[in-house]
């Protein structure tokens, strides 16, 4: 019989209560089969010893034969510290302990050989190793298992509290043993076959103890292949059950509403692109199933008015429709937008926000049930409980990067049936990705910016020369235009960064002195009604220059404004370059984006500065950005659709995902319920994973 793999990490021996507990709460390791999941970060060649007099300031880990000399403990600030002088016949360097002292005394060998194995560090003019993995040499020749040594991620903790890379080792020797390393298969012969892939049970012995570098590569190859196998399958049949289970409510008609706006109030001509989404998004509503669609499209592609259209639809076929967005600015604003709109068409509409008045909550509160009221903007406030519609038909979540994927079905449940949901995000996501992301949501893409746009023109300058940047900006502002002046604002130093942006503040208002020129500021420390008051001035063209934090990145829309000056840009992310770029370039003007840095910039910073300068393309930019900071952070760290992938990487493993992706299809197409004998071992896996962990334990 084949051991259980949810056996819990404490029956392992070499393991024990101890250790489990701290694998759990370091490494998320509670059983048998997270253990083996755990894949190594890459291997050492144990073939490979270094002399001393090779060692390089920055090695990684190396291991080194020699014996110890003498030991000698070392007073330091906190404690002391024991260091032993190591040597072979090319030099002398030191091995340090801060913990473990009289043991490592005891136990260790003067004048012996030793195999020591660890990072080396450069200090006081010496090299040294800082507890090293020892092992006798005459030991190490016995245990050897495999050329390649496995190291496995670690942390800190685990590491101070002597689970070392050895460690690890030995207990995963001995989850082979316990195993008798037989693992069940979870692809089917076929894949196994067409894909010529190795089978589980070779590629967790070699990826763990590879026997040489090339089962290596094809152990990790048909172990990323699974990962990313699963995890499109687990998307696609998700996306499948959904449009057969889940009924929507179909909309049949399109009626007054949205033909009388069409025809009569349309204040330009759509793009291509709007008109194809449109239609998209018509055919979902207008099918038995529930609409789950995500809209991507650069900034100033025009996203509002599709979303306004769809709402049109819904109320053409008498049900309510909800529009949320992250920030009360970014509320308010739409709200305002589609007021107008609403006016003309005679649908009442409403804004919900953290700082509506008890008195405006209880009335729209109330119309909300009992139909009165049509549409509902707002912010997170309309996920409150009492916020309860008599038929939400369509709900569309702006910007979605900012709301978490639990938000998102919350709103779905808010009533009998869930609404049709149309997420927009103008954070372009590269097809690939968005694809394994949001493998749940379908997709539709403005890619076509309405026309009479003119690029806009990005410069890079240094701080120096803010004189003729002030200058450049005078002559805009004599020409009638608006200027944005963004500073950065992260929370580690947000002291340092409010002190930077008042200084800014009070040099431009030198800079530009008032009467002649007004400026509003705006920043994420003002209270809502005062920054709705300052953006409003701005709107409404009474200041000339807005002053703020990143809180105008998303969404704000005046069309006058035509130069973007970003101060430190060397601190920003390439998609919040991006976005705030995107707050010009709304209107018929020339638009200018000025990107100021210091001298001192990091090459990262440099090819950030590089790409806005190149391109004003939103997905070119996104794949850059994806390059430099990888799937994770692309999407900011705490916002939703994050994968958490142990083998993969979307990015260098993207041939890899397509031909998973392909797969993952084309087995569902022709086994929709995985039925067939010869999918048993994917219907099995895909059995065990809903039951251990569900999909969106992939994405944090
Ligand atoms: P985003 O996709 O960034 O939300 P918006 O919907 O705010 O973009 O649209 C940006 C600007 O472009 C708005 O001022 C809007 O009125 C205008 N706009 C949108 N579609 C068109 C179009 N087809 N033709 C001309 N202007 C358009
Ligand atoms: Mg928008």
């Amino acid at each position: 019989m084949s051991t259980n793999l949810q056996t819990p990490i404490d029956y392992l021996k070499g393991v024990g209560p101890n250790r489990a507990e701290l694998l759990r709460k370091e490494l998320g390791i509670h059983t048998y089969q997270d253990l083996i999941n755990l894949f190594p970060n890459r291997y050492l060649d144990r073939t490979r010893y270094y002399k001393i007099n090779e060692l390089q300031r920055n090695s990684a880990d190396v291991q080194i034969i020699g014996q110890i000399i003498k030991f000698e403990e070392v007073a330091q600030k906190r404690g002391k510290r024991l260091v032993a002088t190591f040597h072979d016949d090319t030099g002398t360097m030191e091995l340090v302990w801060f913990r473990g002292h009289k043991w490592i005394r005891e136990n260790l060998k003067l004048k012996t050989d030793y195999v020591i194995f660890g990072k080396t560090n450069w200090f006081n003019g010496k090299f040294s190793m800082p507890h090293p993995d020892m092992e006798l040499l005459k030991d190490h020749e016995k245990n050897i298992q495999s050329v390649m040594q496995p190291i496995y991620p670690s942390t800190e903790k685990l590491t101070n509290k002597g689970i070392s890379n050895r460690v690890f080792i030995k207990i995963m020797q001995q989850l082979f043993t316990e195993t008798k390393g037989r693992f069940t298969e979870t692809l089917s012969p076929e894949l196994l076959n067409s894909q010529k892939l190795i089978s589980k049970s070779q590629a967790l012995l070699n990826v763990h103890f590879p026997q040489n570098q090339e089962l290596l590569a094809r152990a990790q190859y048909r172990l990323k292949f699974e990962e990313l196998f699963y995890i499109q399958l687990q998307l696609i049949l998700k996306n499948l059950i959904h449009k057969s289970k889940i009924k929507g409510f179909p909309f049949e008609q399109v009626g007054d509403y949205f033909n009388t706006f069409f025809k009569d109030h349309l204040p330009f001509e759509l793009t291509y692109a709007q008109k194809r989404v449109l239609k998209e998004i018509r055919a979902d509503l207008g099918s038995n199933a529930q609409m789950n669609r995500l809209l991507q499209g650069d900034v100033g592609s025009g996203k509002t008015i599709v979303a306004f259209m769809s709402m049109l639809i819904a109320l053409d076929n008498g049900f309510q429709a909800c529009l949320m967005a992250p920030t009360e600015i970014l509320s308010v604003q739409h709200y305002n937008g589609l007021f107008e709109w609403c006016n003309k068409l005679n649908i009442s509409i409403k804004l919900l926000t953290g700082s509506s008045n008890t008195l405006d909550r209880k009335e729209i509160h109330e119309n909300l049930e009992n139909g009165d009221l049509q549409i509902l903007v707002g912010t997170h406030a309309l996920l409150e409980d009492k916020v309860k519609f008599k038929n939400l038909g369509l709900a569309i979540i702006d910007e979605q990067h900012r709301f978490g994927v639990a938000q998102r079905s919350k709103l779905w449940r808010k009533n009998s049936s869930p609404p049709h949901i149309l997420v927009m995000t103008a954070t372009p996501i590269p097809r690939t990705l968005a694809m394994s992301v949001y493998g749940d949501l379908d997709i539709s893409i403005i890619d076509e910016l309405p026309p009479g746009r003119q690029a806009i023109k990005t410069v890079h300058r240094y701080d120096n020369n803010r004189l003729k940047v002030f200058r450049f900006i005078r002559d805009e502002i004599a020409k009638g235009r608006q200027v944005y002046i963004v500073y950065p604002l992260i929370q580690e130093s947000e002291k340092m960064d409010y002190k930077d942006l008042m200084d800014g503040y009070a040099s431009i208002e030198r800079d530009f002195p008032k009467p002649e020129y007004q400026i509003s500021i705006v920043h994420g420390k003002m209270k809502a009604a005062d920054k709705d008051y300052e953006m409003q001035r701005f709107a409404k063209g009474e200041t000339q220059i807005m002053v703020a934090t990143t809180v105008i990145e998303v969404g704000v829309n005046v069309p006058n404004a035509s130069v973007m000056v970003i101060e430190s840009a060397e601190r920003f992310g390439l998609s919040q370059l991006h976005q705030l770029r995107g707050r010009v370039g709304r209107g018929a003007e020339q638009s200018y984006c000025i990107l100021m840095t210091s001298h001192k910039l990091s090459n990262d910073s440099k090819v950030r500065l590089e790409t806005m300068v190149r391109t004003n393309d939103g997905f070119e930019i996104a794949e850059v950005d994806l390059k430099l900071r990888g799937p994770g952070d692309i999407m900011g760290t705490q916002q939703s659709g994050v994968l958490n992938l142990k083998i993969a990487d979307l990015i260098k493993d993207n041939d890899i995902l397509k031909t998973a992706r392909y797969w993952a299809k084309q087995i569902l197409n022709n086994d929709p319920s995985l039925a067939s004998p010869n999918n048993a071992a994917i219907l099995n896996t895909y059995k065990q994973m809903s039951k251990y962990r569900n999909i969106w334990n992939y994405i944090s």
